[in-house]
């Protein structure tokens, strides 16, 4: 699912060209306003400054070095070869896949084994393989000193399904693999996500099985879902399960996952924006019955009009932007504002100042996907009332799903959503039933010192349709917000450090900085294991083509750096003490 998966920055060039349309924004007028050291020292009294660290050259361990070992020409032909056969297995996640042995449509997962087993034969032989919860695959490389925590990457092997309707617009068939090499593009669904990830891990770790000289001291892991796209019930959550009972809660040193592309150019800076947390989730369900009856006596209004009025007065009032004080993405935003001042002049001027609303006000108004970094995402997504043309509708259902950044909870969205539906409820004299029995809610009105049920208001109108309503609101599929990975200290020093090395070729300036992730992966089965966890796909966009469309595809020449940089990762953490 790397569709939500949006980096902070995604997108700052259109967002900058964007800026430069608006004629409410004067560049001319900005400048002179801009105040003293703009770009170099920040007015504003948060520590951190984006100061950069030195990068972490891995080649202590007397290794081949990644740039040697991976000439593009023959890394790029072995690439294909051993990323073909996987992009060719139809590994799709249906939302209502059955049994193992009962669906059919597992077959291939069967299948991906055999497949690694064949091109990876050393990982195979010197490695440790487990199969976990029948498809869930992990391998392990011991280390030689069993203090030091294991890392885990992480991977997945399924992918979404491809829409039989949009079959012919596919260049390639999406399970061919088909290499087009004029463009260097390999076709194909999971081509990019992420499957990338699987070709790229393993065959860093090829390499390194390769070399003599490779003698960990700490233990590698890959561990590679199978459902991810599917919420990871089966697959992330046991092997979650299964690692948590080998090593402990907090038993590993550093887990990275895939997240979206990674790698984001401006000028000559180039980004590196790994997600540090992943923003939360809620399914709100609002039902409205009510006595029904003939159309041709009908009441005023009916369940559907009142739905209507909850529509309205929760679309009136969105979330609003907000940008937390020296959280991660204001941290983000010194290193963009310190780097690429002149990117978005008005930006880096109220950054600078430290005016936090007026920089959140900015990136909500120019762009959607920056938006919903700092806002909680609200859509109404799903309706439903009325069975007959000539019957007043006695249930309406509507359905709002929520995206939510760390300035809101679960609960306060609940108490927002009961105080907004006010309204309708007391003109319509119905009952509210708030989000009765559940935790999030009665433990967010007793930290703002209310009872746990919301006051019956009820209004007598003269003339009194007897609706005998009752509006019940129920929370279903939720997901709290992860804990933030620090961005800062030794585990962010080492993967900053082999960011820095691993691209020093490809700008000017690399530039690591946090970012934050709209979607979920298969992390979030993860969070017991570690504190750090980087969701960090090695990638610009251009790499990783069409993600969950049609023509999904993969730019090998550039696949070639995702496989450098796990194996620079995998031994600048060998060598790290954390
Ligand atoms: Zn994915």
């Amino acid at each position: 699912m790397l569709t939500a998966k949006k980096v902070l920055l995604a997108g700052m060039l259109e967002l900058s060209a964007a800026y430069k349309l608006s004629p409410m924004n004067s560049l001319h007028r900005l400048f002179h306003q801009l105040p003293l050291g703009f770009g170099h020292n920040n007015v504003d009294v948060s520590r951190f400054r984006c100061d950069l660290g030195k990068p972490l050259d891995p080649s202590n361990d007397g290794l081949y070095s990644s740039h040697e070992l991976f000439s593009p020409k023959e890394a790029v032909e072995t690439l294909i070869q051993r990323h073909q056969p996987l992009v060719r297995m139809d590994s799709v996640c249906y939302d209502d896949l059955g049994d193992f042995d009962k669906d059919e449509r597992w077959r291939p997962f069967d299948d991906i084994p055999k497949v690694l087993e064949d091109k990876y034969p050393l990982i195979y032989e010197k490695g440790w393989f487990e199969t976990i919860n029948r498809f869930g695959l992990v391998y392990t490389v011991e280390g030689s000193d069993p203090s030091l925590k294991p890392i885990l990457l992480t991977a997945h092997q399924d992918v979404v399904p491809v829409e039989s309707e949009t079959l012919d617009s596919w260049e390639h068939p999406p399970f061919e693999a088909y290499y087009n090499e004029s463009t260097g593009y390999l076709y194909g669904r999971g081509a990019s996500d992420d499957k990338s990830a699987i070709t790229a891990l393993m065959s860093a770790m090829e390499a390194l099985l390769s070399q003599e000289d490779y003698n960990p001291r700490r233990t590698v892991i890959f561990a590679f879902g199978f459902d991810e796209e599917c919420s990871g019930l089966r697959g992330a959550s046991s092997i979650s399960k299964h690692l948590e009972e080998r090593y402990g809660e907090n038993g590993i040193a550093v887990i990275l996952d895939e997240g979206g592309a990674g790698l984001q150019s401006v000028g000559d800076v180039l980004y590196a924006l790994p997600a540090v947390y992943e923003k939360g989730y809620l399914d709100v369900w609002f039902n409205i019955d009510v006595v029904g009856g003939h159309s041709s006596t009908p009441t005023p209004h009916t369940s559907i009009g009142m739905m209507s009025e909850i529509v309205v007065a929760l679309e009136s009032n969105p979330f609003q932007p907000k940008i937390i004080r020296d959280g991660p993405i204001h941290e983000a935003l010194i290193c963009f504002t310190r780097y690429s001042p002149y990117a978005l002049p008005e930006l880096t001027y109220y950054v600078n100042l430290g005016l936090l609303d007026q920089a959140a006000h900015l990136l909500a108004q120019v762009q959607r996907e920056t938006q919903y970094f700092i806002q909680t995402s609200q859509a109404v997504d799903w309706i439903a009332g009325g069975q007959k043309i000539n019957s007043l509708p006695e249930f309406t259902t509507l359905g709002v799903n929520h995206g939510y950044a760390p300035q809101d909870s679960i609960g306060s969205i609940q108490h927002r959503i009961v105080k907004l539906v006010q309204g309708v409820a007391s003109k319509y004299n119905l009952t509210v039933r708030a989000f009765e029995g559940d935790k999030d809610y009665e433990d967010y009105l007793r930290s703002m010192g209310h009872g746990p049920t919301a006051k019956d208001d009820r209004m007598h109108t003269a003339w009194e349709p007897i609706y005998n309503g009752t509006l019940t609101l129920e929370a279903r599929k939720r997901s709290y917000i992860t804990s933030q990975t620090q961005t800062r200290g030794s585990v962010w020093d080492v993967f900053a450090g082999t960011v820095r090395h691993t691209f020093a070729d490809q700008a000017k300036i690399v530039v690591p900085a946090p970012g934050a992730m709209t979607g979920n992966t298969d992390t979030r089965h993860y969070l017991n294991l570690s504190q750090n966890i980087y969701r960090w796909s090695p990638g610009s966009l251009k790499s990783f083509s069409n993600i969950h469309g049609v023509n999904e595809k993969l730019l090998i020449s550039e696949h070639v750096n995702m496989v450098r940089f796990y194996y620079d990762f995998i031994r600048n953490f060998d060598q790290a003490d954390i």
